[in-house]
């Protein structure tokens, strides 16, 4: 008989805590079952993570009961775990509740509570005959999935070249084994028809899960999954810890999304854990994308993936005519509205004349992006974060867009107290008001989070835009993803340097990426399509590269400037936040960790401290030492050495991010 148990919480402690097996227990204690414990003088949920037959202290306290009936971590997931609190710098306990419902981690709701299931109101599908490229696809994976093989596949096709439709087939054939799979998408929100698609192939053997889900709901579709009446599930991030009983494959579709990465604890990345998990599976992974990330598509031209390309539309749709518009030479044309090209302008107007329809794409919300002084040259920004406060034309209000801060804009400028104030920077408030003065005739809606908040908003435009009662979308991201309107010919990219300038070695791909994407919507149906590109730096090999559909190319490129320059996937990274309230604290406190960092890991490529990019958030100033490494295994383990006993200053936290998609 185990006399003791070890047991994990969600604190950030890195360690078990002991604790006696009483015998009056409502059920018997089980690796990976929930326990009450006492801890504090408060009861807390903890998870059995092993048995002991001898106290580690003397008297260890008593549990106060076991929760659950039956495990809800199975020991691969509690491996899983394991290895990511090693990886991103977490404790054990906060890695397990990133894989369970909210509801769970309180310790409400029982396993064996009963729950009604979503139904979806969608009509059945048949596969297509997969083409022969297709086909040489799916035999692979196929193999794989038979022979109980891990490898990754990178699948490489542009939009429309039939990726989706070899993940449906893939995961026929893995439920036809009696096994289950996941596929992962960015947002299920902005990528409806891909649902839709696996819904009409699967029906209710189909399990879901968004971010605007009732905690209610969030658990039934987990336990679904737990109890093996859902074999398939379709998600975002954390769909990728899908309580299967045998998983048989793992998809990330967009796997070159930065949603994929927690930005909180624990800081993991979907699609590494999705490889992890396949490879403690034995099962395969495919990595879909028209833009691999620079890492996947470096991993697979050295063979560690499979690389394997889709070079076609399946309907032999030409990709849409991409216009770039150079807004330098243009400035002097533009009369007197500043935002619209006189090109797209045009060209919007022959669409709608010929009742067809367009996106028009800016990844700014508001009205105006910023506000500065005309005499003292200040920008108005949020008092807690070192950010610019964008202009709400509607709500007349300046707004932070990092912490939601809103003020009634100033009839004077704070700073000098002069009458000068001038609104600059475009928003997508500013290019939906200009088109309805440019093109009066013109139905038009906006989509982007200030219009979309309520929940089935986003549904109810797409639906009347399929109806054909909407004209022009303008909108933000949302619209860049997952649409496939026939009618749409054209799109506009209002600004397509936005990303450019920002201090972050990805900018380059992230402008590539999404241009591309965007161009995506143009031209589904049987009408064509073309893009308009809007750009004051129409030399740089991002855009270039885009315009002409060229990831091959783009990726020679940047590959070439990442060895020079020394980032990912050359090196991994490692990013250290110090934060404060207190400005000098935090700088302090910086220093001496990389000073600290400097001595016990000599010969480790350090650079900074510095302010972070983002030098104050919420109240907190900010501060980064970054860390280079080749040998990232290594690295990790030194740096939980290095960090070990580093005081950090009162007041100050500290957050390790390793392989940080932001900077
Ligand atoms: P992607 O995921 O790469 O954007 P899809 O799988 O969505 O591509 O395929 C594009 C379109 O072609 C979809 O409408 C899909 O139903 C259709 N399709 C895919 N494969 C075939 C096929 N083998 N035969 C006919 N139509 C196909
Ligand atoms: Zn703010």
């Amino acid at each position: 008989m185990n006399k003791y148990v070890e047991v994990v919480t969600s604190l950030p402690i890195d360690r078990t805590f002991q604790y006696k097996i009483t015998g009056r227990e409502s059920y018997a204690p089980e690796i990976g079952k929930r326990v009450f414990i006492p801890f504090n003088f408060r009861k807390r949920v903890g998870y059995i993570v092993k048995f002991e037959d001898d106290p580690a202290v003397e008297n260890p306290k008593d549990l106060i009961d076991v929760i659950d009936e039956s495990p809800i971590f199975t020991g691969d997931m509690l491996e899983l775990a394991r290895w990511m609190k090693d990886r991103y710098f977490c404790s054990w306990g906060e890695a397990l509740e990133a894989m369970i419902p909210g509801a769970l981690k309180r310790g409400k709701v029982s396993m064996t509570q009963r729950v009604d299931d979503e139904k979806y109101d969608i009509a059945s599908s048949e596969p297509h005959k997969p083409n022969k490229e297709q086909q040489q696809v799916l035999n692979e994976i196929n193999a794989c999935i038979k022979n109980g093989t891990h490898k990754v596949f990178l699948l490489h096709g542009i939009t429309g070249s039939g990726k989706t439709e070899i993940y449906l087939q893939a995961m026929e054939n893995v439920l036809r084994m009696g096994k289950s799979g996941v596929i992962l998408v960015p947002e299920i929100s902005l990528t409806p028809q891909t649902v839709e698609r696996f819904v009409s192939r699967f029906g209710d053997k189909v399990a879901i899960f968004h971010s605007k889900m009732l905690q209610s709901a969030r658990f039934a579709e987990w336990k679904r999954i737990k109890d093996g009446n859902a074999g398939i599930v379709v998600g975002p991030r954390s769909a990728v810890f899908s309580p299967f009983q045998d998983p048989g494959i793992f998809i990330v579709d967009e796997e070159h999304e930065p949603s994929y990465k927690q930005e909180d604890t624990p800081r993991y990345h979907a699609r590494e854990i999705a490889i992890k998990r396949a490879r403690m599976a034995g099962v395969p992974v495919i990595l879909g994308t028209a833009t691999p990330a620079l890492e996947s598509y470096h991993k697979a031209v050295n063979g560690e993936y499979r690389l394997v390309e889709l070079t076609g539309r399946i309907k032999e749709k030409e990709l849409p005519r991409v216009k770039v518009v150079d807004m330098r030479m243009d400035f002097d044309t533009r009369v007197g509205k500043t935002v619209i090209s006189p090109v797209m302008a045009e060209a919007l107007r022959n669409d709608i004349k010929k009742k067809q329809q367009a996106l028009i794409f800016l990844n700014r919300r508001g009205f105006s992006t910023f506000v500065n002084c005309g005499k003292c040259g200040n920008v108005l920004k949020c008092e807690k974060c070192d950010s610019p406060l964008v202009f709400h034309k509607e709500k007349k209000e300046m707004i932070c867009h990092y912490c939601n801060r809103r003020i009634p804009p100033p009839k004077i400028c704070p700073f000098c107290e002069e009458d000068y104030l001038m609104y600059k920077g475009t928003g997508t408030q500013k290019v939906e008001s200009e088109l309805h003065l440019i093109l009066p005739e013109a139905r038009i809606e906006r989509m982007d989070s200030d219009t979309m908040s309520k929940r089935g908003a986003h549904a109810k435009v797409l639906k009347r835009f399929k109806d054909h009662e909407i004209d022009i979308i303008v909108g933000t991201q949302m619209i860049a993803k997952g649409l496939d309107f026939p009618k749409v010919t054209q799109v506009g990219v209002i600004s397509a340097d936005a990303n450019l300038n920002l201090p972050d070695f990805r900018s380059s791909e992230r402008t590539f990426n999404l241009i591309t994407q965007v161009a995506g919507r143009a031209g589904r149906g049987d009408l064509g399509g073309e893009v308009i590109v809007q750009t004051f730096t129409p030399e740089h090999y991002a855009i270039g590269f885009a315009a002409k559909h060229d990831y091959h190319g783009f990726y020679t490129k940047e590959i070439v400037t990442r060895r020079e320059l020394g980032f990912p996937p050359f090196v991994n990274l490692v990013k250290i936040t110090l934060r404060s309230r207190k400005e000098e604290n935090v700088a302090k406190s910086a220093e001496a960790l990389a000073e600290r960092l400097g001595k016990k890991m000599p010969g480790v490529d350090i650079i900074g401290p510095a302010p972070s990019p983002m030098a104050k958030l919420r109240g907190y100033y900010r501060w980064n030492v970054l860390i280079k490494t080749k040998d990232i295994d290594k690295l990790v383990k030194e740096l939980r050495g290095a960090l070990s006993g580093f005081r950090k200053g009162h007041g100050v936290f500290m957050a390790v991010d390793v392989d940080p998609m932001s900077m």
